[in-house]
């Protein structure tokens, strides 16, 4: 995953720009995360892009921004310590740089007198959730030999501008180069794999990522791989050329409609089952909710093009 995506929205940070340059003003761009959205749901894009309303966290996804701490610090490690003991031991740290991030202690049971941070008994405790995240960090050494793999980067920023000017972007968690220069991109899940009518949903990330690489290093990738921890599976792809050559011509279709409807102020909610993972029924005409005036300003400032009426600088 590009998994866990530094910021709310799905994009990163630029890189720093070199001493004494202003830094490159900020403009809208594209993650694979967001394309889903619009995809699944414009007016779920809109809450979370545009208006950019808080979401509650789940259990579920620390667990997952855990586990992906996990395996890149084990390729801090030297090859020879990559070892399921040694992983399992970097869960503590990785979740004290965790537990203190907003709305996480929240997830879990109220402190105990002792000191604790949670019952331990209790089926919800912060013990017994991370017991939970090292059987997934244990089922990755049953995928992959980490000993043999040196990674050309972790959680790295992949970016491109198109050339009718829209910015991809986004994160890999892993990505392998061979000694033949051959590309593998690399991205852990921690749930279940897909049933084969939903893997195309599974791989639109992944081409995302593809063509990013293509576009920026003229190569296409040799593999796809998705891990997927929940039940220690593996889903591979090999795309060729002209099918990044169509992707590319889907995103800017997703795009041009993206900037349509920011223009206007226009998203229309798509109601479908994926509402009852959606934080937003209260504000989503689907669901008897009134959304809250399009913020024409702050669309603006954030690089957007709209028609709607934005109050003089
Ligand atoms: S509740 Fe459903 S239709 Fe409404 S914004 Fe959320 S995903 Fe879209």
């Amino acid at each position: 995953m590009v998994q866990t995506d530094p910021q709310a929205d799905g994009s990163a940070p630029a890189a720093a720009p070199p001493a004494g340059e202003a830094p490159a003003p900020r403009r809208p761009s594209l993650s694979p995360s967001r394309a889903a959205d619009f995809k699944t749901c414009p007016l779920l894009y809109r809450f979370r892009t545009i208006d950019r309303l808080p979401e509650r966290k789940s259990l579920a996804a620390v667990r997952g921004t855990l586990v992906h701490s996990v395996l890149e610090r084990l390729y801090d490690l030297p090859p020879a310590r990559r070892t399921p003991e040694n992983a399992l031991e970097l869960l503590e740290p990785a979740w004290a740089d965790l537990r203190d991030e907003p709305g996480i202690a929240e997830l879990f049971g109220t402190a105990q007198p002792d000191g604790a941070e949670t019952d331990a008994n209790a089926p919800e405790s912060v013990e017994a959730w991370l017991a939970s995240a090292g059987k997934l960090v244990e089922k990755y050494f049953a995928l992959e030999d980490p000993r043999r793999i040196q990674p050309e980067g972790r959680e790295q920023l992949v970016e491109v501008t198109l050339p009718d000017g829209l910015l991809l972007r986004g994160y890999v968690d892993r990505l392998d180069v061979a000694a033949n220069g051959a590309l593998r991109v690399v991205d852990y899940k921690t749930g279940s794999m897909p049933r084969e009518a939903f893997e195309s949903k599974a791989l639109f990330q992944m081409k995302f990522y593809a063509l990013v690489l293509w576009r920026t290093r003229g190569v296409v990738a040799a593999q796809l791989k998705l891990i997927y921890l929940g039940d220690g599976d593996a889903l591979t792809y090999a795309p060729e050329e002209t099918e990044l050559v169509r992707f590319e011509r889907t995103l800017l279709a997703i795009w041009s409609a993206i900037e349509r409807a920011v223009a206007t102020g226009e998203f229309r909610p798509n109601k479908t089952r994926l509402c009852g993972w959606c934080d937003h029924q209260a504000l989503c005409p689907s669901w008897g909710g009134t959304p809250p005036p399009f913020p024409a300003e702050a669309a603006a400032s954030a690089g957007w093009r709209t028609t709607l009426p934005v109050s003089p600088a």
